[in-house]
């Protein structure tokens, strides 16, 4: 064992069951580990690394606002978060920004927009959100209770009270659990990405949205994966054509710096007052001067990029050997494989490429601007680990 991994497994809480690869550093969709091997990363630390490892521009935009101040709290104002909140406002319709640090940050704010909505609206007693069965939603005591996977729950009870389940694409379902609760919201992820990178079918969609704003009921679009042109959309609702009242995300926001977002519609701008939420961090700076770089670059032309190159792998993929399945859409992609995704997962990092998983699928979230030919080399990899 190197002097890196015992050190770790000795001091860092056992919370991860790690590879035994340590990476010392990149550029673009490349890492190298401190043996100096080559990986293509597939992964980008789980949709994070929007532009890849060291990207230029975002780097240059992190260096300078460090060069300038790192923090000053949210007693002040600073630029580069008032021009994030703006240029996201811009992009999506929504109306107002509360900023936070990571994904389950920015739902536990979700949530409480919506309970307060719905409290001050319709009363206290409304205050059940419906998520949906094999839903991902965050490891906070509250965004796990949104988490519609049993065996999240089961060591952490109590969880937070409030929230109940119902089977994705099943509209009546739905309906019938939400006949049963005094309902504040109702939030979904468009494409569920730890449950297995699956789609929702666009009718459940539709309807969900259709129904939550016929009953003043808060539509929460969990988009801390699929945002941020994961999908071939800014946002993976604008695939759906509907208008959430509330969005959160994160991952690939900051580029590689930890911050969440969540855009509030108009119906839901003025919920939250004067120290009705905070946070520390949120807003910092740095972290959004790189988010900055990141949205200004998601613009029609880098979004026809993913869809052809979600487009190729598709094509690639359905057909080979040892795949059974391809799920998802643009840059956020689950492969079936005949063979335990773990052993293909393990064959590809032989080989040379970094993937993930997610339930019983190998799983992609490729740096966006990945080069087609690094791409393509991949992609051969990973087939042959499937075929093997
Ligand atoms: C990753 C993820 C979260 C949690 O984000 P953290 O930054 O790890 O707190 C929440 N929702 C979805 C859909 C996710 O994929």
């Amino acid at each position: 064992m190197s002097n890196i991994t015992s050190i770790d497994k000795a001091f860092v809480a056992n919370t991860y069951n790690r590879f035994s690869i340590e990476i010392s550093h990149g550029k673009g969709a490349i890492v190298y580990d401190t043996d100096g091997k080559r990986y293509i990363d597939m992964g980008t630390g789980i949709g994070v690394t929007a532009f890849g490892i060291g990207d230029d521009e975002w780097k240059d935009a992190v260096v300078e606002q460090l060069s300038k101040v790192q923090h000053m709290s949210n007693l002040y104002y600073t630029e580069p978060c008032a021009r994030l909140a703006k240029l996201l406002c811009e992009k999506t319709g929504m109306s107002k920004v509360f900023f936070g640090n990571s994904g389950a940050e920015a739902n536990e704010c979700a949530i409480k927009v919506a309970r307060k909505y719905a409290a001050d609206k319709k009363g206290a007693d409304y205050f059940t959100i419906i998520t949906l069965e094999n839903s991902f939603h965050g490891r906070t005591l509250t965004t796990l209770a949104a988490t519609g996977q049993e065996h999240y729950h089961e060591l952490f009870a109590p969880l937070t009270p409030g929230f109940v389940h119902a089977p994705a694409n099943d509209f009546e379902a739905l309906k019938k659990t939400a006949g049963q609760h005094k309902i504040a919201a109702i939030m979904i992820e468009c494409i569920q990405g730890e449950g297995g990178v699956v789609p929702l079918d666009a009718d459940f969609v539709k309807k969900t949205a259709e129904y939550a704003a016929a009953n003043d009921i808060i539509l929460v679009v969990d988009e801390v994966q699929t945002g941020n042109g994961r999908t071939g959309e800014l946002y993976a609702y604008m695939n759906y054509g509907i208008k959430p009242d509330v969005v959160s995300t994160a991952k690939g926001l900051g580029g590689g710096l930890p911050i969440g977002a969540v855009l509030l519609g108009g119906k839901v701008e003025s919920v939250l007052g004067f120290g009705d939420h905070g946070s520390t961090f949120g807003g910092n700076p740095v972290c959004s001067a790189g988010a900055i770089s990141i949205l200004e670059r998601i613009d029609a032309d880098l979004l026809a990029e993913v869809k052809a190159k979600s487009e190729y792998i598709f094509k690639e993929l359905r057909e080979a050997e040892g795949v059974e399945s391809v799920s998802g859409m643009g840059l956020m992609i689950g492969i079936k494989t005949k063979k335990p995704a773990g052993d293909v997962v393990k064959a590809c990092m032989a080989n040379g490429v970094l993937c993930l998983t997610a339930k019983d699928k190998v799983r992609l979230l490729p740096s966006l601007n990945i080069p087609h030919d690094v791409l393509k080399e991949a992609v051969e990899i990973i087939k042959r680990a499937c075929a093997e």
